[in-house]
């Protein structure tokens, strides 16, 4: 069995009065991730580090922010485009492992239903899904509580022909 592994990196800003998408989940918190979809930065991370693994583009060039038919989009469907790509191009998702970068809310309490949300997404057993959680020890612009950084990586199957 051949194995690529792909890496995805997104980042969101945060405003008052939008719900926390991240995980596929809602989070609550007193501000949400500024974004054309549903500014989930975790399953945009993901679709990006799917779409490396595969080296087929990336979430920007497949789903343009400046197309209204993504607009206030539900995230899963990105990933959801990018495992049906690899489908495509004879390849499978294996596992996802996702570190979230954020100073608050605290995201621990929340790690199982992103962990189920993401894997129902990926279409794969939520034990191939893993998402941990840290602060930025207050630092820069995460520690100023600005926004979310997330970084993904991905494994994909080759699948035999
Ligand atoms: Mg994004």
């Amino acid at each position: 069995m051949s194995v690529r592994l792909g890496v995805g990196y997104d980042s969101h800003r945060f405003a008052a009065g939008r719900p926390l998408r991240l995980g596929g989940v809602t989070i609550p918190h007193t501000h949400g991730l500024v974004g054309h979809s549903d500014g989930d930065a975790v399953l945009h991370a993901i679709t990006d580090a799917l779409l490396g693994a595969a080296a087929l583009g990336d979430i920007g060039s497949r789903f343009p922010d400046t197309d209204p038919q993504w607009k206030g989009k539900d995230s899963a469907t990105f990933v959801a485009g990018a495992v049906d790509a690899l489908g495509r191009s004879g390849m499978a998702v294996h596992q996802v492992d996702v570190t979230v970068i954020a100073e608050r809310p605290r995201l621990a309490p929340h790690v199982d239903a992103m962990r189920a949300a993401t894997a129902t997404a990926l279409r794969v057993p939520v034990d191939r899904v893993s998402i941990k959680a840290k602060t930025n020890e207050g630092m820069g612009w995460v520690g100023r509580g600005e926004g979310i950084g997330v970084i993904a990586v991905a494994t994909v199957r080759e699948t035999p022909a």
